[in-house]
């Protein structure tokens, strides 16, 4: 899958329709050990926040923030569906929901980088937790 690649996406319940480049495939697929990453169960991917494109349902959008407000968090008002967050490490930046792009599964990922979101990097207290990788979840298929 090139980065030039346009990659259709939609929340569970088809009211929120979006066009994605992925800013490196999927080459930094991961998830996130931050309070709300660990609760919601997202694995993502990046793009830059201008090669997201919402196609259908903006209305439909719901914004969470919490602690500092920085990153937005989007939402499904119909099904709950994440599909996407403006992060706050770097607001040019968003996250994907990978669940939500058409023909991809995070089960298609058999090893998926969990990074270490608790320490943020721009918490001033926790300068070293940027980018690493704490550990990995894996998906095994069993064959019967
Ligand atoms: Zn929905």
């Amino acid at each position: 899958m090139s980065g030039t690649q346009v990659l259709k996406g939609h929340c569970h319940c088809g009211a929120v329709q979006f066009d994605v480049v992925l800013l490196n495939g999927f080459n930094n697929i991961r998830r996130c050990s931050c309070s709300l990453c660990e609760t919601r169960g997202a694995v993502v991917v990046s793009a830059v926040k201008e090669q997201l494109t919402v196609t259908a349902g903006q209305e439909a959008l719901t914004l969470y923030q919490f602690n500092t407000r920085v990153a937005k968090h989007y939402f499904c008002k119909h099904c709950g569906i994440y599909t996407h967050h403006q992060r706050r490490s770097n607001p040019e930046k968003i996250s994907i929901n990978v669940a939500c792009l058409a023909g991809v599964s995070p089960f298609d990922f058999p090893e998926v980088p969990v990074l270490n979101g608790r320490e943020h990097p721009r918490d001033a207290d926790t300068p070293s937790g940027k980018g690493k990788v704490l550990g990995h979840l894996r998906f095994i298929e069993t064959k019967e």
